[in-house]
């Protein structure tokens, strides 16, 4: 299995020791486990495709920076930021893309736009999806300690055909979410109509 130990200095110049410490003073213990698996994953899912290996390691690593940020400072970097204001009638779920992308570049200095844009649509999609986008998408729905009923065939779509799995991580995210009678994001519905519904 790959493992990186240290990324070129265009993309970052912390070590892997000192990105791991900043990340983990961000994020509760149990997520801070989760992220590292999200790597493990993440790396495994991009074995023989044509992306960047450190940039899957760094998104992975840096995909949920913001989510244990108090909701009250999400909110007033949403009102100050060049942000989908839509996104206040939501909660942290949906925010912690977005917003974890900024701080993410503001606090890690990590800047590179492929990156920052993984980060921002892990968790609602999009229509348009990088490879590095979609290997996020799934390896966040799919890391090892995921136990839900279906992540075992979704990690098995997932090793043989990506988009088959963004497709099923959304249809069910979706369906998950109707059922407990959550509101959707649009963004959410955008993604749907592109990688599930048919023509
Ligand atoms: P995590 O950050 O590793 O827990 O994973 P994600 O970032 O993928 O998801 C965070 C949460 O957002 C999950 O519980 C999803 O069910 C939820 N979520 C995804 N899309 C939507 C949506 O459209 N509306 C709402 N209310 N929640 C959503
Ligand atoms: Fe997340
Ligand atoms: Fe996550």
């Amino acid at each position: 299995m790959t493992v990186i130990t240290k990324w070129s200095s265009e993309l970052t110049t912390l070590s892997r020791v000192e990105l791991l410490e900043k990340i983990r003073a961000q994020i509760n213990e149990r997520r801070f486990a989760h992220v590292l698996r999200v790597e493990e994953k993440a790396l495994e899912l991009a074995q023989d495709k044509n992306v960047n290996l450190e940039k899957v390691s760094l998104v992975a690593l840096c995909h949920d920076y913001a989510k244990d940020r108090p909701d009250e400072e999400m909110i007033a970097r949403i009102k100050a930021g060049d942000y989908d204001q839509e996104m206040l009638k939501f909660g942290s779920a949906i925010w912690h893309g977005d917003v974890g992308a900024e701080l993410v570049s503001e606090e890690l200095g990590i800047n590179d736009a492929e990156i920052l844009n993984a980060i921002r649509l892990h968790t609602v999609g999009a229509s348009e999806m990088s490879l590095l986008d979609k290997i996020i998408y799934v390896a966040d729905y799919t890391e090892a300690g995921r136990d839900f009923p279906g992540v075992e065939e979704a990690r098995q779509i997932a090793a043989v055909d990506l988009d088959e799995a963004v497709s099923f991580a959304t249809k069910h995210t979706l369906q998950h979410l109707i059922e407990t009678n959550q509101k959707i994001y649009p963004k959410t519905l955008t993604t749907y109509n592109r990688w599930v519904a048919k023509l």
